[in-house]
Formats: structure tokens, sequence, C-alpha cells
């Protein structure tokens, strides 16, 4: 009980008490002592309650990124190369975080943080990404604005210098939510997005990788466990990002180059909406890394979602139970991003790690590599 019901008790009990021997005056006088009283109690509690109107916290913002799950073991990492991707996540969340510290919305954080990972090297996606069995380079990007349920996917381009911003021309500018190979490199040089030379996106790391997952498979031979992790990571290192913003409007993006070695215009998880990429501002925004065959199978981002509306859990309990018991059943690993429409966050994986990062709304950011950090 606070302050002002303890008077009014204590008054009440006074006046019980005394009820029965007051003459007219007194009667007067303990009428007027209980109105002042009244009105004083009344102010208190309007101070009070207005008080708490002005403490009420503003929308929460944040912003999760992720650079691709895998066999991430600090045994097979140098420091600097270690130190190389804590600061391009470390950048690329920063970007997105001060979009959003000035009102920006959660597309735009989405998109430009997106873009700096494609430009970077280090990742799959964008320049850097993984090269097909036939040494050519083929990206899928999708994007899901939370609030209109609006969506846009590209797959399977060769000339898009920034595969994201595709995805989300094909949600503004066009009627359709997926275009794939020449048609969608054309449609995004009529968009005026920057376009490139399919040379711009090889890196020598990525063409090395290839020779030796091609030797693997023609060796026939039982690899060694090193030649394993080796192979294993090859199918990894997507970029994605989710993020929300001042206006209570979630986003989510996912940009890849697929996996090393793919073959016959494979498409995985990234530019399907539902699988790799999914925003709800009923529930939340979700981007996968993975295994694609079976984040596909399983419908990852859009089951997360749908446990969170359907059987009310919170992020991290749907993205545990998608990753490790839905996904992890059906032989597939990988891992997830997410934010809540209220800024709770899920970074969660099956595999030894996974690339990274988060600012809070207090603006605290983390970055982090391996699992058990
Ligand atoms: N999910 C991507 C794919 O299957 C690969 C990755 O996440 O690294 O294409």
């Amino acid at each position: 009980m606070g302050n002002e019901g303890i008077v009014i008790s204590i008054l009440i009990n006074d006046f019980a008490q005394k009820k029965k021997k007051l003459n007219f005056k007194e009667k007067k006088q303990m009428q007027f002592k209980v109105l002042s009283i009244v009105f004083v109690v009344s102010m208190m509690l309007a101070c009070t309650s207005s008080k708490k109107e002005n403490k009420a916290t503003p929308q929460p913002i944040g912003i999760v990124i992720h650079g691709g799950a895998g066999t991430i073991l600090r045994k097979n990492m140098t420091p600097e190369k270690e130190a190389a991707y804590r600061k391009v996540l470390a950048e690329a969340v920063q970007v997105g975080y001060e979009i959003l510290k000035k009102g920006g919305s959660s597309q735009e954080a989405v998109e430009k943080t997106i873009h700096l990972m494609e430009d970077s090297p280090l990742f799959n996606a964008g320049k850097g990404a993984v090269l097909n069995s036939d040494e050519t380079i083929e990206l899928d990007a999708s994007f899901m604005n939370g609030a209109t349920l609006d969506a846009g996917a590209i797959s399977g381009v060769r000339t898009i210098k920034n595969p994201i911003s595709a995805a989300i021309q094909v949600m503004e500018n066009s009627p359709h939510v997926m275009l794939s190979g020449k048609g969608a490199d054309v449609f995004a040089s009529e968009q005026g997005l920057e376009i490139v030379a399919p040379e711009y996106f090889f890196t020598e790391r990525r063409i090395q990788a290839l020779k030796r997952v091609k030797e693997s498979e023609q060796k026939k031979k039982e690899t060694t466990a090193t030649e394993q992790v080796f192979l294993k990571n090859q199918r990894y290192g997507t970029v994605g990002c989710v993020a929300l913003d001042q206006n209570g409007n979630l986003a989510a993006g996912t940009s890849t180059g697929g996996m090393t070695n793919k073959k016959w215009n494979r498409i995985g998880d990234a530019p399907i909406i539902g699988a790799g990429t999914y925003a709800n501002n009923a529930t939340c925004a979700i981007s996968a890394t993975g295994w694609g065959e079976f984040f596909i199978r399983s419908v990852v981002a859009h089951d997360i979602s749908a446990l969170m509306e359907y059987k009310g859990l919170s992020i991290q309990e749907a993205s545990r139970i998608v990753i490790h018991e839905k996904v992890a059943s059906l032989g597939g690993d990988g891992g997830i991003v997410g934010i809540d429409n209220q800024g709770n966050i899920a970074m969660e994986m099956n595999t030894p790690g996974m690339y990274r990062a988060h600012v809070d709304n207090n603006g605290k950011q983390t970055v982090k590599i391996y699992k058990d950090e």
C-alpha cells in the first residue's frame, strides 16, 4: 500500500471510532478534514501517475547481424584473421545502429549494414563470394519489411554489386517477389543499381577453396579431420541483418554466394522468404545461415515467427527449438540472428561458431565468433 492508502485507512479508522460521539460542529469539522485529505490524496495520485507517464520508455531499437555459421574453431584462427572479422562485424553493425539512432528505418539500416559485409572480401556475399563448380559466381539475396509484409528476392545474379539492394528494388519497384538469373541482372541495371563485371566478385582465397574442394572430391579416399572441417566450412559464410527501428518496424535481409562448388543453378535458403529471411511486426525479424537445403525444408525463419505468434513463445525459445530440435533432427546445421518487436534478440546456432554482432537499445555493442563466447 502507498502512503496515500495508509493516510486514508488511518482517517477511516479515526472517523469510525469517533462517529458515534460527535456533535454537529465536530461532524462538520470531520467532513471538512475528510474532504481536504481526499483532495490532497487525489493531487498526490495525479502527480504520481504523470511522473510514471514521463518515465515510460520510448520504443526500443536494436540491430543484429551474422556473417555465417560453421565449424569456426579457435585452433584454426590466426589472431590477425580473427581481428579482421571482428573489425568488419563491428563496423557493419555500428553503421546500422547509427541509422536507427537517428530515427532512420529498419529497412535502411539492414540495407546499409549488409552493403558493408557484401563489400568486404571476408564474407560469402558480394565481393568474396564462393565459386560455383564451373568457376562462375552466382549471388542470392532477400529482404522483408515487417510492417507491410512486403518482400523481395533475387537469385543466381552475376553482375549486381550489392544484391541486397536488388532484392529491395524487386520489392519496391516490381509487381513480383522473386526474380532470377539474367532477368534479375537486367532488372537491377534498369533500376540504376551499380553493375560490375563478374570478375569483381572473385578473390584468390575462394579460387583456391574451389580447387581444394574439387581435389578432395576426385581423391575419393578418406579425408583427414582438418580437411573435413575445411570442406564443411566451404558451404557457409552468408551475411544477414535484422533490425527494429524507432517506429517499431522490423526488417530482415540476407545475402550470399551460396555454397562452394554448387552446380545446376542451385539455390539455397537465403533468397527464399520464410526459409532464410522473414520479418513481421507482430513477432520478429529473422535472418538465417547454414546448410540451405535443411533450412528450406524446415522453413526456419517463418517457423520461429509462427512459434511466437501461435504459441506465444519468446524469440529465444522459438529459435532454440527450430535450430536445435527441428533443423538438427533432419541433420542440418547453421544458425540464425533475430530480433523481436520489443528489441529482445536471439543469436542461435548448432555449429561451433557463427560470426555475429549486436547493438542494443543503449548503444552497447557485442561482437562474437565462437559459440562459447
Ligand atoms: N544458407 C546458404 C546457402 O545454403 C549458405 C550459408 O548460409 O552460408 O546457400
